[in-house]
């Protein structure tokens, strides 16, 4: 292979390295990240729990102001029996102080609903506070985890970058340049091998003429059906054998 030629190919391997940090980076940070939500997740429902909370003390505050009137009502009514004149207004008394007991009534049943609801949500949030206190180990463990996994791939990205820099200085600037033009719309199949006289970037057989120079590997040769850059990744011998087997198949 000429020298050329290897150097696309070391130049579309080490590009091909280069865009699979990203992904990896958010492998190593999926783990902290699903534990980090799953805590805000925890945090809301708190939150909202004690959103409920709150009204619900607000209403079992207005219930307790109703009973105080209420019963300040019956003080009033008993008072006033005590002056009735008629039997008409003694039972006009009487409805006013039964309507008024149903009134505490129901009122205590409210605030012993509201006080349910209280202790019930009380209890739900003590419950997730607990569940994120066990949660801080797991994360801070998955967070150094993650840290030292980062530290390791940015080593190795360095490495990689340095490789291409110094890959960039010894090559031609003309191939250099118009291997980036191809990559612009080919990305990472730039510099594709020919197996079994296909182009493993279209997937296209290339004719005869083609196929020859690009296992002589004498010039820089084109794909004529999508112009990526083509390269033998075997010996010539190994693909001519591969051809006799395909022929003799
Ligand atoms: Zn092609």
């Amino acid at each position: 292979m000429n020298k050329y030629l290897s150097q696309l190919v070391e130049l579309v391997e080490i590009d091909k390295k280069i865009d699979s940090f990203e992904p990896e980076i958010e492998k190593i940070n999926a783990k902290l990240n699903a534990m980090l939500a799953k805590e805000q997740e925890l945090l809301k429902q708190i939150e909202q729990n004690r959103e409920i909370l709150e009204n619900n003390d607000l209403t079992i505050k207005k219930n307790e102001a109703h009973l105080k009137e209420l019963s300040q009502k019956i003080n009033d009514l008993a008072k006033k029996s005590a002056a009735v004149k008629t039997e008409k207004e003694m039972k006009a008394l009487q409805l006013e102080e039964e309507i008024a007991k149903e009134q505490i009534d129901f009122a205590n049943e409210e605030i012993e609903r509201l006080e349910n609801i209280k202790e019930q949500k009380e209890e739900e949030i003590a419950a997730l506070e607990k569940e994120i206190e066990e949660m801080k180990s797991q994360i801070e463990e998955a967070r150094s985890e993650a840290e030292k996994d980062l530290a390791q791939l940015e080593k190795e990205r360095m490495k990689v970058y340095e490789d291409k820099q110094k890959l960039l200085s010894e090559m031609n600037h003309n191939i250099v340049v118009f291997y980036e033009k191809i990559r612009r719309w080919a990305g990472n199949t730039t510099v594709v091998p020919v197996k079994k006289q296909a182009c493993y970037g279209c997937y296209m057989k290339i004719n005869d003429h083609t196929y020859a120079q690009v296992i002589q590997g004498e010039e820089i040769t084109t794909c004529p059906h999508c112009g990526r850059i083509l390269y033998i990744e075997n010996t010539p011998e190994e693909e001519s054998e591969n051809t006799q087997e395909e022929a003799s198949a």
